[in-house]
Order: structure tokens, then sequence, then C-alpha cells
């Protein structure tokens, strides 16, 4: 064996080199982010047409690799952080959020047991904790930091399974368990159902009121029925901040109902749940304290880039019954720590907390108060221009960053004006449907969005 193995990764000096061109080209990114389309020009195939059918057999200088990122995929990127980004929902990347990414995929380390990184470990809980002081939700619960507000509704549901009918894990469900949604529930949790054999028929759509929360007294008369002709019901999710309108289903309500008839309450606060965040709007988590399992997404509102999904459960116990296999190659001699491992589906599980560690520390809780209230307060400005106009009418009350509304004139005008806005390249919203009406769904809660940008989208809106 020769002793003077080359290192075959790129040389030291080089990655300095290379590293400082790619931290400008970020600083100028994010100081020109408005000057680029908002959405990523051209048709779908472009990028690949241009792109060689197969990887090159010799590796290619970094150079040129950098150049044909901004040649070929950057005019392919639609901007999630462009300031004028205001479709589905809000996802931008701070600064420091950046230089957390950059640091996780220099350690590269896996936080699947505390020791196979015992920082990442704890990193986690600590972080998970200090949201939970942030929301002002129960200290005792347990947190862990997962990919998706999708993953953590699986979570929550298996873990339900798993309260519900242990035997479930060796032998699969009953074919009875029920599980209750709302119409405007995200449909992550009817995949869940799909993914944990529950089954897609046995999910209940309960209805909703006129603001689009779910109406209580329903859920106990479908529970009722259920119950009645034998079935089980077992889970129930609400909603802090559904995707349409982001309405706040009265949690404490639903609480008391599946309290009453031994239902995990699973309580999705993907969209609006950092909210609460806000001394002005604490009680949207009203109830949240009665929940068994609640997840927020830091990668919405708190300017973290996707992926990092805050999942808790009051009962880590039974999420651990759901879940935990022992491998022999990951047994430890260490006892009195938490291996994430044994909590959820992944095995490998990225250093999320460290962002989400840079963010909480360099804004704090005072800066991550003025981010998200400045989006409300735009949100707001914006939903009295359109209360105020003749021309048209908010679809749902603003309450968050979201605005809804739609042309007095109907759906063909709706569309039409969207279409407009978006095809001028300077913003990009997105729509739903209300009420059987086409709706136009005005996101804001980019981290870079001004008010010159809500305003010239309301004078892009008013044109006659
Ligand atoms: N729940 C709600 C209310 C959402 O709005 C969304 C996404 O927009 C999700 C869940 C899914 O989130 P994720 O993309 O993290 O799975």
């Amino acid at each position: 064996m020769p002793d003077d193995a080359p290192d075959l990764d790129m040389p030291p000096a080089d990655f300095r080199r290379h590293g400082h061109a790619v931290i400008d080209w970020i600083a100028d990114y994010l100081e020109n982010t408005r000057q680029y389309p908002v959405l990523a020009a051209g048709q779908p195939g472009d990028l690949r047409h241009r792109l060689p059918e197969s990887a090159p057999a010799k590796g290619e200088p970094m150079e040129k690799i950098l150049e044909d990122f901004n040649e070929a995929i950057v005019p392919m990127v639609t901007h999630w952080n462009h300031p004028r980004f205001f479709a589905y929902f809000p996802v931008s990347s701070s600064a420091p959020a950046i230089l957390g990414e950059l640091l996780t995929a220099a350690l590269g380390v896996n936080a699947m047991l505390w020791k196979s990184c015992p920082a990442a470990t704890e990193l986690e809980q600590t972080t998970t904790q200090w949201m939970l002081d942030w929301l002002g939700l129960p200290a005792a619960w347990f947190g862990m930091i997962v990919d998706s507000a999708s993953s953590a509704a699986l979570q929550a549901m298996l873990a339900a399974r798993q309260r519900a009918e242990p035997e479930s894990r060796a032998v699969g469900p009953s074919g009875r368990l029920i599980a209750y949604v709302s119409e405007h529930t995200h449909s992550s949790i009817e995949k869940a159902a799909i993914a944990a054999g529950i089954g897609q028929s046995s999910v209940r759509h309960i209805a909703v009121d006129a603001e689009f929360r779910m109406n209580p007294g329903a859920l106990a008369e479908a529970i009722r029925l259920d119950l009645a002709a034998g079935l089980k019901p077992f889970f129930a999710a609400a909603t802090i901040g559904t995707t349409s309108t982001t309405a706040i289903d009265p949690v404490p309500g639903i609480a008391r109902i599946c309290r009453e008839h031994g239902l995990w309450l699973h309580v999705d606060g993907a969209c609006g749940g950092s909210l609460g965040i806000l001394p002005e709007c604490r009680h949207f988590l009203n109830g949240v304290d009665q929940a068994d399992s609640f997840v927020v997404n830091a990668h919405k509102l708190m300017t973290i880039p996707l992926d990092c999904s805050l999942f808790y459960t009051r009962s880590p116990e039974v999420l651990r019954a759901a879940f935990a296999l022992g491998a022999e190659y990951l047994k430890t001699d260490v006892s009195g720590a938490v291996d994430y491992m044994d909590y959820g589906l992944a095995l490998g599980r990225r250093f999320r907390a460290l962002r989400l560690w840079f963010v909480m520390r360099y804004f704090g809780r005072e800066g991550m108060v003025a981010i998200l209230r400045r989006s409300l307060q735009m949100a707001a400005w914006l939903g009295e221009q359109i209360s105020a106009s003749a021309r048209f009418e908010l679809a749902a009350p603003v309450q968050t960053g979201l605005v809804c509304f739609r042309s007095r004139e109907g759906d063909a005008a709706t569309r039409e004006l969207m279409n407009r806005i978006n095809a001028a390249g300077a913003f990009f919203v997105s729509h739903t449907v209300l009420n059987g009406q086409f709706t136009i769904r005005v996101a804001i809660g980019n981290i870079r969005t001004e008010w010159r940008d809500v305003e010239e989208l309301w004078g892009a809106i008013s044109k006659p």
C-alpha cells in the first residue's frame, strides 16, 4: 500500500479561493435579488436539453461549473428569495441561516444517535426547547426537528395508531381506525393516513364555518356516528393557519372533544404556528397546550431555508414505541441520552438545529418579532386597500401575512388579473378556490419584502 496516497478532494487552497467566490456570489445575490425575474424563464425541458445526457468521465474545473451555474441553472430558478415572490407560502433565507447551512454541510454529521454527534442531538433539544419558550407552550414537551410538516403528520399518526392499537405495529391496523380533518386541512394528513395503512376512506372531512374553521359540533357528530357504527375514532388534526386562507381552527373546543373520546390531537402549525411568537398573535395558539402533538415550520416564516420542521409531542414514549427498532450496529453503551432515530422514520438526520440556533441567536426574539410583525402589517394594509376598493373583495379575513381576494366581476376577471400580474414578471402570486370561486392569494412573509414591494403590487392589482 503506497503511503503517499493523495487527498482525493479539492486542494484546500482551491477550496478557499472558490469558497470566497461563492460567498461573494451569495452576497451579491442577496443584495440584488430583486433584479432577477421572480419566475423562471423557459419551458419544460429547456434545462434538460441544455445539459449533457451523462455526467462527465473526467472532473471539470470549478470555474467552469460556477459559470454554468450562472448561465444555465440560475435562469431556470424561480426565486423564492425574491422580495416580490408572493405565491404559495413564504420560504426565504436570511443571511445567518445561510451561514449555518454552510457550516452544517462542512460538518456533515448524522444526528441519528446521541453518540453519532452529541452536539447535534443536544442542540436539537435546546433549540426546540427555546422555541417552546418563544411560543409559550409547555416546557415539558419533547421536541425534535424533521424535514417537513408532512413527515411530522405521519409520525403523529403512527404514534396515535400505536396508542389506539399497540398490536398494529406487528400486524398492521385493524381497519376500523378513523381520522378526522377539516375540509381545509392540508393534504399531508390524508397522505399520512394512506402511508400508515389507515386508508384514505377512513379520513372524515369535517365541515368548516364561514371563515373556513373546523366546526367542532360537526366533529362531535361525526365521531358519534362512527362510534355507533362500531368504528374506532383515534386521531384528529386541527390547523393553526390553513393553507388556503390561514384560518385558525378552534383548538380548545376540538381538544375537549378529542379528550372526551380518547383521540390523539395533532395540531398543524406549519404555516401559522410561528406567529405565536408575536404577543398580538399568541391567542392563535389557544388550546395547543392540550394537544398530543404539534408541528411548526421554521422553514416558512422564520427565514430558514428548507428544511426545518419542529415536531413536538407530550408522549415521547408512545412515539418511541411506534418507531424504535434496535439494530446491532446502532447499539451504544450510552445511557440517559436521546437517540433521535428512535422517534421517527429517518435514520440519517441532518444537523438542522444549527441553522435554527444561528437564526434564533442572531435575531433574538425581538428581531424575529420585528420580521414577523412587518409581514402582518403589510398584509393588513393590502387588505384595507382591497376592502376599500369597488372592484375587489376579500375572500377571507386577513389575520396573518396572507391576503385572499377576488374581482367582483367573477372568476374570469380574477383569473385574468392573476395571469396579467404574473406575466409581467415583476411579481408572482398564486390562487386557490374558495366556496367555488377562483381566488388570488398574496402570501407576504419574505424577509426581504419591503413596503414599496407591496405598494407596487397594489398598483399592479388596481391598474385599470
Ligand atoms: N400544513 C400546512 C397547513 C401547510 O400549509 C403545509 C405546506 O404549505 C404543510 C402542512 C406541508 O408542509 P411541508 O412542506 O413542510 O410538508
